[in-house]
């Protein structure tokens, strides 16, 4: 009973032959699959979800460092589970690894970056870490650069905006100055809100990442980069990007980095406004002029320099992989992907007597939410048309290397890899009415994810804090970038028992408290019931698409849709 109506609803939303590949022909077929589905959740339960955090969390584990004897026991174990699950190896040659080359760079901290102004005779030291930090992601002993700097507003070019901050002015070997995250556009018609129609309002699209400034910067053959650190728009204090003074870790590029801007950085907002002034402008003036399309770059009249010297090390880390082959001989060359983290920050300064940075929600209960959901697919009869990918990456807190590694050298064919589904970090705070989809809205999966909810008994919804642009923050995105539609699923915020607000507290009070810190540990109020639904859900999902005739799609207006088309074109003509 309620299958049908199930069926109906989603083929009137999709209104595509997606809904009847959902479907899969009768009624009574399908029905026979959800029993198949319903029956396999009986195998994730909290007790194996508990087992594996603890494992992958304790002392022993190191905090899962890449290229550390953390790295060594969590490849150890990750390939015994699979083996002792039955899952074949991932890679062509046979293994359940993908070797990932890494660089590791560490700057020395004697760095000194001063302002000068041009025929002024004005000058400023900057106090490294506590006043700026910058490195170079060119794989050279020393760099050094001594360039006119001029400040470029939000620094984005974004034609679907009608957005240019350059203006066709010419930036090549100048250093670059840059405000934080993209343009909060205030409203004609109530300058209270910010306009919904240009960078989607408060919503951060990429354009804020910092990743993208430092990647327009390199597109503009700048000398160098320096975005203004401000602690509210970034979600975070300097001293997240102050402290950040240990060894770098990067993925080896053929030019060595020399595509990049020499110099990337930060510096604070307070030496930011005595440059500015130092040469007679006005930081925050300037910054107001930012917010409008006819913006254009001004020149600071003042130089900056700078020379880092690197110890620079090369390093191999690791991407562990499972298959599950499809059940259907055509379909099985196509994939379903789950990722989850493998690592995270090892031992580092300590904090209240304690220096193992254990990562047990981060990420130890998304690499559990995997090998259960791998546990299901093991049992689910019958299995899957299409193969089901076990991805667990490296790297992912030093910036999504080990996806990005992945999505840039696929094991298997991205054109036919159907669908993405992320795991970071999965809910340890009880059973929820809802989930949460960040980047709702962007492809066809959310009606898949929607689907399993509402047999559920639970709804979907968008991101509670769209500012802080998360779908930008974790491993989908990588995919998402090569075009693979992509989801990242987080827990919901409304607890069965609990008042309102108690989830966005609890999120709340994790991000101060254990946020990347040695506490971030399983705690004695978890409660796992939460995890084994989303888990759940999330199986469901991948099942579903899995055997689903039609593939996901990005929805219209995301920025991934033209790649993934173009794509799929590419394999159309080449059939
Ligand atoms: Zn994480």
């Amino acid at each position: 009973m309620q299958v049908r109506t199930f069926c109906h609803s989603t083929a009137k939303r999709l209104n595509i032959a997606g809904a009847v590949a959902v479907c899969l022909g009768t009624a009574s077929a399908w029905a026979a699959s959800v029993g198949a589905e319903k029956a396999a959740w009986g195998e994730i339960t909290q007790a194996h979800l508990l087992e594996v955090i603890k494992v992958l969390s304790s002392d022993e584990f190191e905090g899962r460092a890449p290229a550390s004897r953390g790295e060594e026991r969590t490849v150890a174990y990750l390939q015994e589970q699979f083996k002792s699950l039955g899952l074949g190896p991932g890679t062509p040659d046979g293994t359940y690894i993908q070797k990932v080359p890494m660089l590791g760079i560490t700057a020395d901290p004697g760095m000194r970056l001063v302002f000068s102004s041009i025929g002024g005779g004005e000058r400023m030291e900057l106090a490294f870490s506590r006043e700026f930090m910058a490195w170079t992601k060119r794989e050279l002993p020393e760099i050094s650069i001594d360039a006119p700097m001029v400040f470029v507003g939000y620094g984005i070019v974004a034609p679907e905006y009608q957005w240019d901050d350059y203006k066709g002015v010419d930036v090549a070997g100048k250093v670059l100055v840059m405000l934080i995250n993209d343009p909060p556009v205030p409203d004609r018609n109530n300058p209270s809100a910010l306009d919904e129609n240009v960078f989607k309002g408060r919503a951060m699209t990429y354009y804020g990442r910092w990743t993208y400034k430092y990647e327009i910067a390199a597109a503009k053959k700048a000398a160098g980069c320096l975005i203004i650190h401000e602690t509210g728009p970034a979600g975070y204090p300097w001293e997240v990007v102050g402290n950040n003074t240990g060894e770098r870790f990067d993925l080896i590029s053929p030019d060595k980095g020399m595509s990049r801007a020499a110099v990337e950085g930060w510096i604070t907002y307070e030496k930011a406004r005595a440059l500015f002034a130092m040469t007679g402008r006005d930081l925050e003036a300037l910054k107001r002029t930012a917010l409008d399309r006819s913006f254009r770059p001004v020149e600071l009249g003042a130089t900056a320099s700078l020379t880092i010297r690197n110890t620079i090390r090369r390093i191999e880390s690791a991407n562990l992989i499972a298959k599950l082959e499809g059940r259907d001989p055509k379909l099985r060359n196509e994939y379903v992907i789950y990722t989850a983290h493998w690592d995270h920050l090892g031992i580092g300064p300590e904090v209240n007597g304690d220096k193992i940075y254990n990562g047990a929600y981060d990420n130890a209960s998304g690499v559990s939410g995997v090998l259960a959901i791998a546990r299901a697919f093991t049992k689910v009869n019958p299995p899957p048309r299409r193969s089901v990918l076990f991805l667990a990456v490296t790297a992912e807190e030093q910036g999504l290397l080990g996806a990005k590694y992945y999505a840039e050298n696929p094991l298997y064919p991205l054109q036919r890899t159907v669908a993405v589904i992320n795991i970071d970090t999965m809910n340890v705070w009880g059973r929820t009415r809802d989930v949460t989809l960040v980047g709702l809205g962007m492809s066809t999966l959310d009606d898949v994810v929607k689907a399993v909810a509402a047999e559920q008994g639970r709804v979907v919804n968008r991101d509670a804090e769209p500012e802080k642009g998360f779908y930008y923050r974790s491993d989908h995105f990588e995919f998402a970038k090569q075009g693979v539609p992509a989801i990242d699923p987080k827990e919901g915020i409304d607890y069965i028992g609990k008042p309102p607000g108690w989830g966005l507290e609890m999120r709340g009070k994790y991000t101060a408290e254990d946020y990347h810190k040695p506490s971030d540990e399983i705690k004695p109020d978890w409660d796992l019931s939460g995890m084994v639904e989303d888990a759940q859900l999330l199986f469901s999902v991948g099942y579903r698409v899995a055997n689903a005739k039609a593939l996901p799609t990005w929805s219209s207006g995301s920025e991934f849709k033209e790649k993934r088309e173009a794509m799929m074109k590419a394999v159309i003509r080449n059939k």
